[in-house]
């Protein structure tokens, strides 16, 4: 393993480079950016990197002791710590700051992960303060968050914020393809429908045929124009699995746009079999499926922003509703 095996997240990469060539790798790291985009499998390379005994350009040499006693995780020297439950609580803090506070016995440097770090509770954040304040000599403290506004801002301010960012289409499939094995043709797709995470992949790779089957029941609702007000229960019944529902909504109509626009041309580009878009794309104009596109787009934001689920739905049923009757009205 070295930087080359990890997917993406180049810019990152690249500061780490610079800042072990320059001496200026510093105590504590704050890594913050979405769940599984591969924070900590990024955060261990590291731990490697600072540690091989034969590092280059592209980072460890993934073969020597230190290495392969982190690959591991049985380094003396490094340590990751998990919540216990729903909690990191002030005992785990002390043990690992005590941990810490040794020097090194095998590697360079002591590096200690703290994944889940939104998990700490607020004795065991003052604790580790204490320790960010006046850290122990030979050491880095990687914490791992995807919640960043859950920490105290005292612990922030006293980490380097290091952002990663969600992973291209690119970035994952070559993951679902190199890395875990998959299809090609099943990576394209589910890659497709997962824009910046493993996790939405393997989510969408486990519940397929549900969230499918669940997704034609929305379509055949949103077709016949059932009344936005007599769909409530339905969405109440599938909240959970509705932000995966409604990535196959957008796909979907991305497919039926696509067709329109080509003509059929490209057929082998489509998410869904073209027995389910050819006769369904003629419905409307490609004009119309790109706005209905917009107005899925608008929804995922609104879900994903703070805005109520219940008045972002209400919304994008309404503006649906008159986004068709605006078509079928002009087309007769
Ligand atoms: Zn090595």
């Amino acid at each position: 393993m070295s930087w080359s095996d990890i997917s993406g997240h180049e810019k990152q990469k690249e500061f780490f480079r610079r800042a072990a060539v320059s001496g200026r790798v510093t105590h504590a790291y704050l890594f913050s950016g979405p769940p599984r985009v591969g924070k900590t499998t990024f955060a261990l390379e590291l731990a490697k990197f600072l540690n091989c005994q034969n590092p280059t350009e592209r980072g460890s040499c993934g073969q020597c002791k230190n290495c392969r006693l982190i690959a591991n995780l049985a380094h003396p020297d490094v340590s990751l710590l998990s919540s216990a439950g729903d909690y990191l609580k002030i005992d785990q803090i002390r043990n690992f700051t005590r941990w810490l506070n040794f020097k090194p016995v095998e590697g360079k440097i002591k590096v200690g992960i703290i994944k889940e770090a939104e998990k700490l509770t607020e004795e065991a954040a003052n604790c580790l303060l204490k320790t960010l304040e006046e850290p122990p000599g030979e050491s880095v403290i990687i914490l791992i968050t995807s919640q960043r506004a859950s920490l105290l801002p005292t612990i922030i301010s006293r980490c380097q914020l290091i952002e990663f960012s969600p992973l291209s289409y690119s970035e994952i499939y070559r993951h679902l393809v190199e890395e875990k094995g998959w299809e090609e043709e099943e990576a394209r797709k589910v890659a497709s429908l997962s824009p910046g995470s493993w996790a939405k992949a393997e989510e969408i790779k486990k519940g397929k045929g549900n969230l499918e089957d669940k997704f034609w029941e929305l379509w055949n609702k949103l077709k016949d124009q059932s009344h936005p007000l007599l769909m409530g229960s339905w969405f109440y019944d599938n909240q959970e699995q509705l932000p995966l529902i409604i990535t196959f909504l957008e796909q979907y109509l991305r497919d039926l746009w696509v067709w329109k626009v080509t003509e059929g041309q490209y057929a082998d580009l489509l998410f869904f079999e073209k027995e389910k878009v050819e006769e369904e794309a003629e419905r409307q104009e490609a004009e119309t499926w790109k706005r209905l596109i917009i107005l899925v787009d608008n929804l995922i934001s609104d879900i994903s922003g703070n805005l109520n689920r219940d008045i972002a739905l209400c919304r994008f049923l309404f503006s649906w509703r008159g986004e068709c009757n605006h078509a079928s009205s002009s087309r007769n």
